[in-house]
């Protein structure tokens, strides 16, 4: 009989080590402790996410615009950085607006995406000179109403809810009844209306989904997605300028995930860009992505504050937890509860190795870091690090749950 192995983490490759400490831009995770002045904190690493843009810059066709969905890390730092890296910023509300636009961006580029936009919240993209990617025709006649109070042209874009959906995908956004966009099939009736409300119409925006690490998922949905934005713009007075064709760009979180294979989706989008340009009067595509380009360069860390037994299993018990890092306690979106990849930041290296359980200092059972892992023997004082933490983090967990303090968040 072959014996089964159960499936591992994926090697965490991108940190390096010294003096048997894990390293986060320049300093070991003791030195950032002392640095940040507290624990828990989060840290992003600059030089990663100027890596991770790079790279990607360098496989993807030179056309391609790269967005920045700034809900995945809405730190004003971290938005700062990518501004210079990218090509424009995508936003969800009107505090991601003043976000964006406090980064410097030029306000043309940013599209002002989600359902439910208030009237005051149209009315501060209309006065930025923001794109809005409208969800709805009521949307749509709102927003008219505020430009013409205003006495500005608004600048917008149609989402649109396609019949497909991204296949794999941890999160699907579109397909079937949706709150998101407009269905497809509604959207030639809506453009008409759009360009007698005298709307600047700019481009479409197709998301079918997130989180997906199948190349050939994507691929489908590129293609789709193109096919769909070409279809509907036929027959258009004005050509869209571009065609948002969405992300959906994965990582690995879990055991037995592996990264995604970008060759394939670059080489599509090559051919995608191409035909865009010919079929669509040179519009070009854009490919916004949030998780992407910030997940990998961010770690969450806590301290260890007790250490104790029940009945065979160890705890170590950390000032950290869900109230922080939703998504790594397993309840932002997972089905069945799987441990993010984590390390004792401060022990690489050790000789004697313990199961344990993480846990926050939360009166819940649903307080959990990670559960039954093999790591160094850890004490109190001990750094437990979370990694693949930079995105859906520290601005998607529920600070206030049990009225403990806040993390700390750092870009190094
Ligand atoms: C959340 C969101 C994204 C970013 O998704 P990631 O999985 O972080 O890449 C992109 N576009 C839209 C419309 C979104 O709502």
């Amino acid at each position: 009989m072959v014996a089964r192995t159960a499936p591992v983490h994926a090697p965490i490759t991108q940190f390096s080590t010294r003096d048997n400490q894990l390293v986060i831009g320049p300093y070991t995770a003791t030195e950032l402790a002392a640095r940040v002045g507290m624990t828990p904190f989060y840290a992003y690493d600059s030089g990663l996410i100027r890596q991770r843009v790079a790279a990607l810059r360098d496989i993807m066709p030179p056309a391609l615009h790269i967005h920045y969905a700034v809900k995945a890390n809405p730190m004003p730092a971290v938005i700062q950085l990518l501004e210079e890296l990218v090509d424009g910023l995508d936003v969800a509300s009107a505090g991601e607006i003043r976000l964006a636009l406090d980064s410097g961006v030029e306000p043309a580029l940013v599209s002002f995406a989600g359902p439910g936009k208030s009237d005051s919240e149209l009315a501060a993209a209309v006065s930025a000179g923001v794109v809005v990617n409208l969800e709805s025709e009521g949307e749509m006649r709102r927003l008219a109403a505020q430009g013409e109070r205003l006495g500005i042209t608004p600048r917008v874009a149609v989402r649109v809810n396609p019949a497909f959906e991204l296949k794999t995908s941890g999160m699907k956004m579109g397909g079937g009844p949706k709150p998101f966009g407009v269905d497809e099939e509604r959207v030639p009736q809506m453009l008409s209306e759009l360009s007698a409300l005298g709307l600047s119409f700019q481009g479409f925006h197709i998301f079918a989904g997130s989180q997906n690490l199948k190349a050939e998922a994507i691929i489908e949905a590129q293609n789709l997605s193109l096919e769909l934005a070409t279809r509907l713009a036929e027959g258009l007075p004005v050509a869209p300028s571009w065609v948002n064709i969405g992300g959906g760009l994965g990582i690995p979180y879990f055991p037995g995930e592996r990264p995604l294979d970008l060759d394939p989706i670059a080489a599509n989008l090559e051919r995608l860009c191409e035909a865009a340009r010919r079929q669509l009067q040179g519009a070009h595509l854009v490919m916004e992505l949030g998780r992407y380009l910030v997940a990998e360069a961010g770690v969450y860390i806590a301290e260890v504050v007790d250490r104790k037994h029940s009945r065979g299993d160890t705890y170590l018990i950390t000032n950290g937890g869900l109230h922080h890092h939703l998504a790594a306690s397993g309840n932002f979106g997972q089905v069945i509860r799987k441990n993010y990849p984590v390390c004792i930041g401060n022990r690489i290296d050790f000789p004697e190795q313990e199961q344990v359980n993480i846990v926050g200092p939360l009166c819940t059972p649903l307080d959990i870091l990670a559960d039954k892992v093999t790591l160094p023997r850890a004490d109190v004082g001990d750094l437990v690090v979370v990694f693949q933490s930079g995105a859906y983090g520290y601005s998607a967990s529920p600070h206030g749950f049990l009225s403990h303090p806040p993390p700390g968040q750092v870009l190094v």
